[in-house]
């Protein structure tokens, strides 16, 4: 992977980035994702945001050698901290950590999101965490997707500003409004990966000492795989 050569998974995160967008993109670390954006014309400005030195030492290395220093700051920041008002940013993209992660460096910039059309988020894990928060902040899930990269999963998810709070259901937060109509083949893999997991465990847990915590983290677990079998079950029907 490079600035022109995009991971699969990066290279849909960038498919959602609107025309002539002025691009936070916050864990940064080797700047590929704003190099590319503005080498192919998509944004016309960008801030990489980093909280570690080296690699944003590696994303400031990145944009000196692609020539792109007027266009993109390099910022040494956590989270939403590396936006500025003056930025003038209108999209965030946040890629390749836990959902539960994003969802905490949102809520904690929530102040720095003025002006922003859209959020582009692509965890690896917990996507439940942002859909939560999105309904609680008043954003909408736009778009999402979903790909198969080198035997692992990833889903992304679009949000963009709502006028008022958004329910979801059990099911929709966990595996997606969008996701849930589209039902893809990468989607049922996935889930039918997650469901064998959360059986295996579920089992182990029943055979464990019986503590409270054990019992509700059966519980919840049974909730989830609950969920799982009536999703497929409204498929086949
Ligand atoms: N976004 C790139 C991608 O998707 O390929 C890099 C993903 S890398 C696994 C995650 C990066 O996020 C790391 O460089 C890490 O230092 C950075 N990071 C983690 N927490 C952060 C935070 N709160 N603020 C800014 N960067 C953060």
């Amino acid at each position: 992977m490079n600035a022109q050569q995009l991971s699969v998974r990066l290279m849909k995160v960038a498919e959602y980035v609107q025309a002539g967008a002025v691009v936070a993109d916050i864990g940064s670390d080797h700047a590929y994702l704003p190099c590319y954006l503005l080498h192919n014309g998509t944004a016309s400005r960008a801030v990489a945001g980093e909280i570690v030195k080296g690699p944003y030492e590696s994303a400031k290395k990145q944009v000196r050698e692609e020539g792109l220093e007027s266009k993109i700051t390099v910022r040494l920041a956590p989270g939403l901290e590396a936006v500025e008002p003056a930025d003038g940013i209108t999209a965030v993209t946040i890629a390749g950590m836990g959902g539960s992660l994003i969802a905490s460096i949102l809520e904690e910039g929530k102040g720095r999101l003025q002006g922003v059309e859209r959020l582009i988020l692509q965890p690896n894990v917990h996507a439940k965490a942002i859909r939560q928060w999105a309904a609680q902040n008043g954003w909408h899930i736009a778009a999402e997707d979903i790909l198969k990269e080198k035997g692992k999963i990833y889903e992304i998810l679009v949000l963009e500003p709502g006028a008022e709070e958004v329910q979801l259901d059990a099911k929709q937060l966990l595996f997606g409004p969008e996701l849930l109509k589209q039902q893809t083949d990468i989607f049922k893999e996935k889930w039918q990966r997650e469901a064998t997991q959360w059986r295996a465990i579920a089992e182990r847990l029943e055979n464990a000492q019986q503590t409270e915590d054990i019992r509700t983290r059966r519980e919840q677990l049974l909730e989830k795989i609950a969920l799982m079998e009536e999703v497929f079950a409204d498929e086949n029907s």
